[in-house]
């Protein structure tokens, strides 16, 4: 079922990500080599309940944390532990946030200190690709026109789009209606409509598309090793265009997620 939101609903929803969002920027300032994820797991539980909030992951289907941590090669879903970050590692960091009944929903990948070329440009391209997505987020376009954007952009630059996840419809479930793919055709799908809310989150392989999970059951990585990146916002649908919820209109969205 779709669940189109209210105005109202819309601005609950807007307060729940710009939790999202505040974590994800003091990460920024924490993030560095010799600092481990479960510090910044440990952090951010914190900082999220001193707001009201509630960790949406930990305990999701029995997840062990607040934040999933993506290491390098893990794509999504990566469990915070004690090993400290080294210099020229990249950072996936998903931080969920339940707040008044509705769920926020974000993600971005972080550089730790200098970072190779490849890196550098992989989380660049993953976060155009989301960029250009949300361009799509409109009344009357097509669901898969939004996932046919991001894997133009990302295989025209060499890399390959992961599918085995996708982004989801949001709301007062963590996962709503529809699915959003990454990838695909143009001009499918159900047609956009205002009060919908999309959680869009491209995921990008340095290399080739195949997952493999690890015996925890959890986290999910490469198959041929090669680096990964991950980016997310919630976007509600609006009849003035795309709304990237939790975002300080001020800064603008292109500063949300940290310069590409
Ligand atoms: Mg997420
Ligand atoms: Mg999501």
């Amino acid at each position: 079922m779709i669940v189109l939101k209210t105005a109202g609903e819309l601005d609950l929803m807007d307060e729940a990500n710009s939790i999202v969002h505040g974590i994800l920027k003091g990460l920024a300032e924490r993030i560095g080599p010799g600092v481990t994820t479960a510090e910044l797991d440990r952090w951010a539980e914190a900082e999220i309940r001193s707001l009201g909030g509630v960790p949406a992951f930990l305990n999701y289907k029995g997840f062990p944390a607040t934040l999933c941590t993506a290491l390098n090669d893990v794509i999504v879903h990566g469990i915070p532990d004690d090993k400290p970050l080294e210099n020229g590692d990249i950072l996936g960091i998903d931080c969920g946030v339940l707040y008044k009944g509705y769920y926020g929903d974000a993600a971005r990948t972080y550089a730790v200190g200098e970072v190779s070329d490849v890196a550098d440009r992989l989380m660049r391209v993953t976060r155009e690709a989301l960029d250009l997505a949300v361009e799509r987020v409109r009344s009357r376009g097509r669901l898969s026109d939004i996932g046919h954007v991001v894997q133009k952009h990302v295989e025209s630059n060499g890399f390959s789009v992961v599918r085995q996840f996708v982004g989801h419809g949001v709301g007062t479930s963590l996962h709503e209606e529809p699915q959003v793919p990454n990838f695909g055709r143009p001009g499918k799908g159900m047609r956009l409509k205002p009060g919908l809310v999309l959680a869009i989150e491209p995921m990008v392989n340095a290399g080739r598309n195949a997952v493999q999970v690890d015996s925890d059951g959890w986290t999910a990585r490469t198959k041929d090793g090669t680096l990964s990146a991950h980016f997310e916002y919630s976007v509600a649908v609006t009849p003035s265009g795309p709304r990237v919820l939790g975002l300080d209109e001020a800064a603008g969205a292109q500063q949300a997620l940290g310069a590409a």
